[in-house]
């Protein structure tokens, strides 16, 4: 069973589960959730605080805390099954994923935007509002490093990549906020896939960057 030791962030599970994300980053949840019954159980106890805030027709509480949530995972543990980790359709994409495939992943149309990284884009919105996308880096590849206006989610298809925050691996999701710098570079012996879904562009430190930012369109 694939171990997963990078989950979503609670703001980024209240978000999801307030339904104020977009499409993107929906989906790209919605893969990580197939295959995490850690962050699916969060994402129901979230679900389960804001019906109880509609239901009483008290005052919606915005202000949800994780330790709310981790008081109300004590007091309240989940008693129904957790649901069974789904076997994933094709080459290990997950189903959110694989519906929007048009082929398998080695079959996709990708286009080379440097040595060893390709793109897939899937987004349909202008990019000033964010990318939604497959990178593939070659095994030893190195991202420039950036950081992110907004929030920028990244879910691991396949192999892996470390950056100053750890080691990344099929089934993880990065979830990074403004406040993170990072220099990614792949660290598995096959090629690092990941879907990427932002809500503004990415903004790259250094002159390569720079440079290739034009065309990475992230
Ligand atoms: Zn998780």
């Amino acid at each position: 069973m694939n171990t997963i030791s990078h989950h979503l962030t609670d703001e980024t599970i209240q978000d999801y589960s307030a339904g104020v994300l977009n499409a993107p980053m929906e989906t790209l949840i919605a893969c990580h959730l197939t295959l995490c019954p850690i962050c699916r159980q969060r994402a129901e106890l979230a679900d389960a605080i804001g019906g109880l805030s509609l239901g009483d027709g008290a005052t919606v509480s915005m202000n949800v805390t994780a330790q709310d949530v981790i008081a109300l995972d004590k007091a309240n543990p989940v008693t129904g099954d957790v649901p069974q980790t789904p076997v994933a359709s094709g080459a290990g994409v997950p189903n959110p994923l694989a519906r929007l495939l048009p082929s398998p992943l080695h079959e996709l149309p990708w286009k080379t935007f440097g040595p060893g990284m390709k793109q897939y884009n899937l987004g349909t919105l202008p990019r000033k509002e964010g990318a939604f996308k497959l990178i593939s880096l070659d095994p030893g590849s190195r991202m420039s490093k950036h950081t992110h206006e907004h929030r920028e989610l990244t879910f691991i298809v396949s192999g892996s990549y470390s950056d100053e925050l750890g080691k990344f691996k099929a089934g993880d999701i990065a979830d990074l906020s403004a406040d993170h710098h990072h220099t990614p570079h792949v660290d598995s012996d096959i090629p690092c896939i990941s879907l990427i879904a932002t809500d503004a562009p990415v903004k790259f430190e250094g002159l390569f960057g720079k440079i290739v930012q034009p065309f990475v369109g992230i």
